[in-house]
């Protein structure tokens, strides 16, 4: 979409499993690094695109680090140790963050823009019980997965270009099975340890 550079940071390798829902991976890419599989998809698509690699998680300086050589970060991670570690750091560096989720039916989306009037991403987790729960564990509708990163990747060209109105301070929940979506305001919570001394 013009963006033209991306860092992608994932230690993980592609599984035979993960095929039906991360769609920049195919059969030939099991047992690579999912960021070396990405990139040969997303250069296939674009040889002009520029594409950096991390095939590690950083410590909280490294990524701190990180964030602050990029204009936004998007958390497509599947852990909430790493999602708070993300927040903080986008938070430290006051950079957009735009944060997605899928898990069974259900999928979720929120852009946060650090300020002191608004909530983070911690603000949010704390409000939910079910955050241990993985996709490996409870399973997910593949193209649920899709569907949000989609509009993730909207957030982000729209944050980018500031074009439009961000999700900022909403919460948007989709259901799969009523195919029905719903936006929430997502309260500050004062004593927030990430977010309540900005
Ligand atoms: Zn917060």
């Amino acid at each position: 979409a013009g963006v033209g550079e991306l860092t992608l940071v994932d230690d993980d390798e592609v599984e035979t499993s993960n095929l039906q829902r991360q769609v920049l991976h195919t059969e030939s890419s099991v047992g690579l690094n999912k960021g070396v599989s990405a990139k040969l998809t997303l250069t296939a698509l674009n040889s002009d695109a520029n594409i950096n690699l991390i095939q590690q998680r950083l410590s909280d300086a490294d990524l701190s680090e990180q964030v602050n050589q990029h204009d936004i970060v998007i958390d497509c991670s599947d852990n909430i140790e790493t999602r708070n570690q993300l927040n903080r750091m986008c938070i430290k560096q006051q950079k957009p963050l735009v944060s997605g989720a899928a898990i069974r039916m259900e999928g979720q989306l929120s852009s946060f823009l650090p300020s002191a009037n608004n909530p983070c991403y911690e603000c949010l987790s704390t409000m939910f019980t079910e955050q241990s729960l993985t996709c490996v564990e409870a399973g997910v509708m593949s193209p649920v997965v899709g569907i949000v990163g989609a509009m993730q990747a909207l957030e982000c060209v729209k944050i980018l270009t500031h074009f439009g109105k961000p999700l900022t301070n909403k919460l948007m929940m989709f259901d799969g099975k009523s195919m029905e979506w719903q936006t929430y305001i997502i309260p500050k919570n004062n004593s927030c340890s990430a977010c309540s001394m900005l």
